[in-house]
């Protein structure tokens, strides 16, 4: 016979000991596959799900404007998923540790479940409260929902952390990704009520709205991640290879913010395009599937560099480039406002700057053209960029933005050498022909031809007048010459180049 619950309804597994446990969610914001709590609720019979909001706990990196909009609704998603199952979201503001101890007494909780996260004040503080928490007695343990591998699990044959993509992808991709864990259909409630904050009292929305157009972009939380997803696997999947560096096809999966805030899981995507190969026989889409898996191992491999080099949110991941001769800040001070606003009068950078505005989101081959272009031909150092996207971005990643950043300005991991410096206007021709992303973007110019779309200073005044388009006036002209800041960025380059990197590893 099943031993009786506290609440005296009978117990739904006599297996499970009579206990309570808090379940502390932070950046894993599902249900489903959710490791810690799969664990938690193998060990107890009440799991209490709490979000303790402590921003400050992650200074320097607080979460920006952009993901506290997505934090806001995610929660708010979460909050009811866990409602319907029976025990709503316990919602506190404060001292992490202060917060969980002062839970662990009103509930009577005897363990304290949570999934990692990668970030190094985070690891530092979680470090901490395990140990506290476990020297009051109490269990204290954590899991992996956010990753295939845990980036200590890796390492080349010298025992060393990688540093370049391919053989790191070549060890950790080969491991198979572990069962996905189905989410659980009901929790048992606390058998108290405790104390809970609304969501709004946690002002995670911005008072001045610059928001509107986040809501027709995005639905955050897991039944929107899982929307998204399946949108990808009916469409975007099958065209991810050819089409994955074209801004104007909706071919990449847009999942970036919902990986982010843990609304799903690496794991879970593995699983969920291994089966659409299974159901689906479209040519090529094997190769698509495995383009997109390799994606996924660059978000692995960005988390690997934060973890083993904890210093590279704010330094070159290679120290000769701490030397590099950017522009003192009094005299890019103009261009750097002129690049957040999208009025470089370079239209691929001005297009990718107003869509990561408006949406909190840009593409990643337009990523990767804005920040060459502000890093190289504007000599802006890299971490005004990565500040600016980590304000702006709903997926602002701190593994992913530094790896992105570094990479872009050629002192990071896997860098683009230093001497290859995109060119906007043949990025731009290349990857958006017939000017659809920027005619989007930048209006302004819509009305030019498609060959002078890219570069409309260099069209003929007799272009310029069958379009009605005055240069400066009805858009600005570009705010540095393409050619000489490349040989300014060159020369600045050379400078540094030849002192040792050791970037290559085999
Ligand atoms: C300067 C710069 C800054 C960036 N900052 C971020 C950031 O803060 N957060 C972030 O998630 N990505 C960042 N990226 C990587 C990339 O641009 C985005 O992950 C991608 O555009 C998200 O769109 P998607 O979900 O449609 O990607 P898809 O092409 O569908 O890829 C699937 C998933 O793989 C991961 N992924 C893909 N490319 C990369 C990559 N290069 N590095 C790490 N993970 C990757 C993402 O989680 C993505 O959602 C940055 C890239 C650059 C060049």
């Amino acid at each position: 016979m099943a031993a009786p619950g506290y609440d005296g309804a009978p117990h739904s597994n006599p297996l499970i000991p009579m206990s309570t446990a808090l379940l502390w969610y932070r950046r894993d914001f599902r249900v489903a596959d959710n490791p810690a709590l799969a664990a938690a609720l193998a060990a107890h019979d009440t799991v209490i799900p709490v979000y303790v909001h402590a921003p400050d706990e992650e200074a320097p990196w607080q979460p920006g404007a952009a993901s506290r909009w997505w934090q806001h609704h995610s929660l708010t998603a979460l909050s009811a998923s866990l409602a319907a199952l029976g025990s709503p979201l316990v919602i506190r503001a404060g001292d992490s540790l202060a917060e969980l101890q002062a839970l662990v007494r009103e509930s009577g909780a005897v363990a304290v479940y949570w999934n990692r996260l990668y970030e190094p004040a985070i690891i530092a503080r979680d470090k901490r409260i395990k140990t506290v928490l476990r020297k009051a007695g109490l269990v204290a343990e954590s899991y992996n929902s956010a990753l295939l591998v845990e980036p200590w699990e890796v390492k080349t044959g010298g025992g060393e952390p990688y540093r370049v993509f391919t053989p790191f992808w070549r060890n950790a991709g080969a491991r198979a990704a572990r069962a996905a864990l189905p989410a659980p259909e009901a929790l048992k409630p606390p058998a108290k009520p405790l104390q809970s904050l609304a969501i709004d009292a946690l002002k995670l929305l911005p008072s001045i709205r610059w928001d509107d157009a986040f809501y027709s972009h995005w639905t955050p939380g897991e039944a929107g991640a899982w929307a998204q997803a399946e949108a990808f696997c009916a469409d975007g999947a099958a065209r991810y290879h050819d089409q994955r560096d074209l801004p104007a096809k909706a071919s990449t999966s847009s999942l970036s913010p919902h990986l982010h805030f843990g609304e799903i899981g690496p794991v879970q995507l593995v699983h969920r395009t291994q089966r659409l190969l299974a159901e689906r026989h479209a040519p090529g889409l094997v190769g698509n599937v495995e383009h997109f898996v390799r994606e996924l191992g660059w978000r692995e491999f960005a988390h690997h560099l934060l973890f083993h080099y904890p210093t590279t949110p704010d330094t070159p991941l290679y120290p000769k480039f701490a030397a590099f001769p950017w522009l003192p800040k009094a005299d890019y001070a103009d261009s750097l406002r002129a690049w957040q606003r999208g009025r470089t009068g370079v239209p691929i950078v001005d297009a990718g700057m107003r869509q990561l505005w408006t949406t909190g989101w840009m593409h990643n081959r337009v990523r990767m053209i804005v920040a060459s272009f502000l890093t190289k031909n504007l000599l802006i150092p890299w971490q005004e960029g990565a500040a600016w996207f980590w304000d702006t971005l709903v997926d602002a990643s701190l593994a992913a933005n530094t790896l992105g950043w570094q990479w872009s300005a050629g002192c990071g991991a896997d860098a683009a050498p230093y001497f290859r410096i995109f060119n906007p206007v043949l990025q731009s021709a290349k990857f958006d022909g017939d000017g659809v992303y920027l005619r989007r973007w930048v209006p302004e110019i819509a009305k030019l031809p498609d060959a002078s779309l890219h570069a409309p200073w260099e069209a003929k005044p007799a272009v310029w007048l069958a379009a009605k388009f005055s240069p400066g006036q009805d858009y600005p002209k570009p705010v540095v010459s393409l050619s000489e800041s490349r040989d300014r960025a060159l020369a600045a380059y050379g400078r540094i180049k030849g002192s040792g990197d050791g970037a290559s590893e085999g």
